[in-house]
């Protein structure tokens, strides 16, 4: 499978996603039975893990570990996890494993036991604005915080009134969508929080660097949330499964993380 960039720009329509039940499940390990070259990628929120109150408590419990630990010792997988989360976080649950890493959503790629690089050479110019506009949101809103990523501005309200919350995130968005930054970044409308991001970053980008690293002949990609969709509409003749309900352009969807992660499980007993 060889996907250009150019694809990517070519979004697919969304079409009713189909349950992957057990019937779509036996179809897909018979697929990967039979491949010899497979690619798993793996959003981590909302996927490998149930959302938390907390995102610092949603870590990487034994059973996700050993379930992981069981799909890299098949020298036929390559397995990436493609998360919003920083480097930081990744290296600190991840770094010993046998794992591609992708973070801050497409920003950061880590091969195998290599260094970071960053998936696109680029300075952001529009960060000095993005600061000043979720400084003002900030200032409004009690207990809200802001997080600056390298190539991100965050804005969280988790534990502020969400009716203030509300206003104030409508007046943020809208006050970057009207500045001059606006054709330069993108906004992803999170868990309470707003974050605004390089545009040309995304999980569509930096997965297609992975897919074309090599003659993959059977690709899962799961996520849950709408920047998994960026990588899902790249992946032209993948198993791409959304997490949860809701519009997707996924083939197939799981109900919950649990659904997923008991799927994923399942193909270590395929291993031989
Ligand atoms: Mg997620």
């Amino acid at each position: 499978m060889n996907l250009s960039i150019s694809s990517f720009f070519a979004r697919k329509k969304q079409k009713k996603a189909i349950l992957a039940d057990t019937n779509i499940t036996s179809l897909i390990f018979r697929k990967y039975e039979s491949c010899g070259k497979r690619l798993f990628l793996l959003d981590y929120d909302g996927t490998l893990i149930p959302f938390s109150d907390t995102p610092k408590d949603a870590i990487p419990d034994q059973t996700l570990i050993k379930t992981l630990t069981a799909l890299t010792l098949d020298s036929r997988n390559t397995v990436a996890i493609v998360s919003g989360r920083s480097r930081v976080f990744l290296d600190f649950y991840f770094a010993d494993m046998p794992l591609i890493l992708i973070a801050e959503h497409g920003t950061f790629i880590k091969k195998i036991h290599a260094s970071w690089e960053p998936a696109i050479d680029e300075e952001y110019p529009w960060k000095r604005s993005a600061l000043y506009m979720a400084e003002t949101a900030r200032l409004m809103v009690p207990l809200s915080e802001i997080e600056e990523k390298e190539s991100s501005v965050a804005w969280h309200y988790r534990k502020c009134d969400p009716g203030i919350a509300e206003i104030n995130k409508n007046i943020l968005i809208r006050s970057v969508l009207d500045s001059p930054i606006a054709d330069q970044v993108r906004i992803i409308k999170g868990n309470k929080v707003i974050e605004i991001q390089e545009a040309k970053n995304n999980k569509g980008t930096a997965g297609l660097q992975i897919v074309n690293s090599n003659k993959f002949d059977f690709i899962l990609c799961a996520g849950d949330d709408t920047t998994d969709e960026d990588l899902f509409a790249v992946l032209e003749e993948a198993f791409t499964i959304k997490i949860g309900k809701g519009g997707t352009v996924a083939r197939y969807y799981m109900r919950t993380p649990e659904d997923f992660r008991t799927f994923l499980s399942q193909f270590s007993r395929l291993i031989v």
